[in-house]
């Protein structure tokens, strides 16, 4: 038989893992035991469902054995098992779809939270074994098959007998040394410890076979050696108990146990519904992005369970899109367990529980913006952009239900503001709420467009996500309050310059006309300027568009690009100006090179690419002549 290589990645990831990531070795055999669930989770599905099957809740168990002898130790379970093709598939590769390459582009920095993003948890036996053996039989076929494998170098599959469907996973424990006292794996009593605090809640069975003394029937010093059988966890479902019974760290586990993620959730919400729909459910706020969260990959959705039999990996419908990042499981007991995905979707009880989900995850994010910042603040980095798609999918249809969720970074405070208290602060004479949109808070910083607003002692929202502009659009406006843009041609404010801009002369209007004859069709208008203090030129938009959106807009891959009405703002309380009269009276050659000069200091200020930066060059070489 000849051996399999792991693919080359997977080697890598191999000994990456065996090596560093996980930081308690102990947890291979919730990965184990976990796996052992799942697969049994899916015979049983199948065996409640289709006739054929035999069925008999008894026959579900997984089952540990330590032989301390041999350094054996077994994890066996009754479940679906495994074909030789699954087998191939499920255990011959680690790093699926350029998983690797996103490890290496981002550091681990605490171990743990990388490897559940792969799906390698059956790797984690190469942690405390030298060999791992899988024998397996699928359901379905009458070939059982084993797997051998010692690492890194490769694996092999073989025919073998069994007589039951099922899988048995058979470790071979490595030797103690300094490091690590792998006897404990083989030590019943701390089997049952880790099973007990990583595995309790675990539906089926798992039982062990304890071995003690006692005395010998009829005798009175003679003791004898007994073995028996023993399920060491409660099985009672987390979700089934009472909250008051429950530890954080019992969410925690279980968290982790169900693979949600390999983070510490933020938060766990438990919810006991009893009414027009019972259901339980548990579910969780992590606190990191997944890797794959903004990408197509990434599935949402929650565990359905009917009466406590898993019916649906990630059933979609029972989580809006903006709380797509909420991981956990539903169980009711008012759902039927043949349902079709089809017949889901128009469920009329599942669509009450997704909505109280959606209602209750709400108020839960409320709860934590009002009493928990900190956290909140966490979280929003994380997720915070999903909330924002929220409002600008729905057309501004989940209004409501998100904009008192929003942050964004205010000028005045210096650090993340809600909706709500930016309009609390605003001065009676303010009309709009006013953003700045740009890459960064240091670049918005240096907006000269902001300059009005910020000595007239309005804040400032700043949009550093490109979802930001075109989500507060949506919103339309904020307790009846408008959003402007501080780039927008008209700001909605008197300023002094008002006064100032009577005493332009007809003959600037003249100088403004021919400089924009000049730039011809860059620009739709060149004007004095209402919001410019200190610096000489900036763009503003006139219409609907702003310069910003037109930037995020034309960085997509499509084929039309699009142009926001450009204005060049001339400050004429500038120096500059003075330059631009002179220029205009007696140097029109000059005055061209001028405007070609001004319109490109605009454009830089701005973040957008020059039409032609050698121009440019050679434009400011020849004002140094
Ligand atoms: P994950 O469980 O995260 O998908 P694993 O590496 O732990 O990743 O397992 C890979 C796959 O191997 C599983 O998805 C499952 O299909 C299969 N598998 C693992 N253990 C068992 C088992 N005991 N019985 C049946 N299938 C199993």
């Amino acid at each position: 038989m000849a051996k399999k290589q792991f693919k080359a990645e997977s080697k890598r990831l191999l000994n990456l893992m065996i090596n560093s990531i996980y930081t308690h070795r102990e947890i291979f055999l919730r990965e184990l035991i976990s796996n052992a669930s799942d697969a049994m989770d899916k015979i049983y599905y199948k065996a409640l469902t289709d006739e054929s099957i035999a069925f008999n809740p008894n026959d579900y168990y997984i089952k540990i054995t330590a032989d301390k002898e041999n350094r054996i130790l077994t994890i066996s379970d009754t479940g679906i098992g495994m074909t030789r093709e699954e087998l191939d598939d499920n255990l011959g590769v680690i790093a699926k779809s350029g998983s690797l390459t996103f490890k290496e582009e981002n550091e681990i920095k605490d171990g743990y939270d990388i490897i559940g993003q792969f799906g390698v948890g059956f790797y984690s036996a190469f942690m405390v074994a030298d060999e791992v053996t899988v024998i397996t039989k699928s359901f379905d076929r009458d070939q059982a098959y084993k797997w051998y494998s010692k690492g890194a170098d490769g694996y092999r599959i073989q025919e073998w007998e069994k007589d039951s469907y099922g899988t048995d996973i058979i470790l071979k424990i490595k030797e103690k040394n300094e490091e690590e006292d792998y006897d404990q794996f083989l030590e019943i009593y701390r089997l049952k410890a880790i099973i007990k605090k990583y595995s309790d809640f675990i539906r089926y069975p798992i039982k062990m076979d304890f071995t003690s003394r006692r005395l010998k029937e009829g005798s009175e010093d003679e003791y004898e050696e007994f073995t028996e059988e023993q399920t060491v966890n409660t099985m009672v479902p987390i979700w089934k108990k009472n909250k008051n019974e429950l530890s954080p760290e019992d969410y925690e586990n279980f968290y982790s146990e169900k693979r949600y993620g390999f983070d510490k959730p933020l938060k766990h919400i438990h919810i006991k519904a009893e009414g027009a729909v019972s259901y339980n459910a548990i579910l969780f706020i992590p606190e990191k992005m997944p890797f794959d969260f903004y990408t197509r990959e990434y599935e949402k959705g929650l565990e359905l369970y009917s009466s406590g039999v898993l019916i649906m990996n990630k059933c979609p419908d029972l989580l809006p899109d903006f709380f797509s990042f909420v991981k956990g499981m539903v169980d009711s007991d008012d759902l039927s367990l043949n349902i079709s995905r089809e017949m889901l979707q128009h469920d009329r009880q599942l669509k009450i529980i997704a909505k109280n989900i959606k209602n209750r995850i709400k108020s839960e994010l409320s709860n934590m913006l009002k009493d928990e910042r900190e956290k909140y603040e966490e979280f929003y980095k994380s997720f915070g952009r999903q909330l924002k798609y929220g409002i600008y999918e729905g057309f501004g249809m989940n209004k409501e239900m998100l904009q008192d969720l929003l942050l964004f970074y205010s000028s005045r405070e210096k650090k993340m503001v809600t909706l709500s208290e930016y309009v609390g602060q605003m001065p009676e004479d303010q009309k709009y709420i006013y953003y700045a949109a740009g890459d960064s808070i240091e670049r918005i910083d240096k907006m000269p467009q902001a300059e009005l607003i910020t000595d007239k002692g309005y804040e400032i929202l700043y949009f550093t996500e490109d979802v930001d502009e075109f989500a507060i659009r949506m919103l339309m406006n904020y307790q009846e309050k408008e959003f402007k843009s501080v780039s927008s041609g008209d700001l909605g404010i008197d300023s002094d310059t008002d006064k100032e801009n009577q005493d332009l002369e007809e003959k600037d209007q003249e100088l403004f006309d021919y400089m924009k004859n000049v730039l011809g069709d860059k620009v739709k208008d060149v004007r004095a300027s209402r919001r410019l203090k200190n610096h000489p030129v900036c763009l503003a938009n006139d219409g609907d568009l702003t310069i910003e959106m037109e930037k995020i807009l034309n960085a997509m891959p499509t084929e039309q690009k699009i142009k926001a009405e450009r204005i060049l703002e001339i400050n004429h309380s500038h120096q500059v100006f003075q330059s631009l009269r002179e220029a205009f009276a007696n140097d029109k050659e000059k005055l061209d090179l001028y405007t070609h000069l001004l319109y490109n200091q605009a454009l830089m200020i701005e973040g957008l690419p020059l039409d032609d930066p050698l121009e440019f060059s050679n434009d400011i070489c020849s004002i140094m002549k």
